[in-house]
């Protein structure tokens, strides 16, 4: 089944939403719980710091995921934000989470999906077999405040700085920008040589 399809089966919903979806959908390539989930986090999540949707965001809207899911996929699609524009921000958190933030205005807001959403959904799609199918379906209709929690956020120093600078790292020579870099022992290092890396040099590699 297409995403087209599977949205006009849907139930009938709120037209601005359903847009939002498709829209979505477009850019992630299949609908799923996370498109509608990601939708509802934008909507919501750009209404409370005054920025319009879809994409008439300009400058000025900085957003923090806290998850590399499919509803990133979709915050990312209505609201222009990217990682290229240092406009999306991935924090690697395992939360389904994201912080919306109006930087002209120092607004920010955190939008994160309830935990007891996926277990709520079922009430909300009644017939619905199909866990997944249910949550596509409920997620649109769900009341804001069965489906997210809304809290109001300071974002703390650093985190929204574009400030330039280069320096490079003691240990492996390589330059680090933004100011990304760590003090210990008296020596600038970059993240991986001080300890914080995701990544080991490969044991075959005696260079
Ligand atoms: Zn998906
Ligand atoms: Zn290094």
């Amino acid at each position: 089944m297409t995403a087209a399809v599977a949205l006009a089966q849907a139930p009938l919903v709120e037209r601005p939403v359903a847009e939002l979806v498709e829209e979505a959908v477009a850019f992630h390539g299949h609908l799923c719980p996370g498109q509608v989930l990601g939708v509802r986090m934008a909507v919501t999540g750009c209404r409370e710091v005054g920025i319009p949707l879809p994409r008439q965001a300009g400058k000025g809207l900085v957003v923090f995921v806290e998850i590399d899911r499919c509803a990133t996929d979709a915050i990312q699609a209505l609201t222009g934000v990217s990682l290229g524009k240092r406009t999306l921000k991935h924090l690697d958190y395992g939360k389904m989470a994201a912080t919306f933030v109006n930087v002209p205005r120092g607004a920010a807001v955190r939008v994160s999906a309830r935990d007891d959403a996926r277990v709520r959904a079922l009430a909300y799609a009644p017939g619905e077999a199909d866990a997944r199918r249910a949550q596509i379906v409920a997620y649109r209709l769900m009341p804001e405040t069965a489906l997210l929690s809304i809290e109001p956020v300071v974002v703390n120093p650093g985190w929204l700085d574009r400030r330039r600078g280069r320096v490079f790292c003691e240990e492996c020579g390589e330059g680090i920008n933004y100011q990304r870099e760590l003090t210990a022992g008296g020596r600038i290092l970059c993240r991986p040589c001080g300890g914080q890396g995701y990544y080991s040099a490969h044991p075959s590699d005696r260079r």
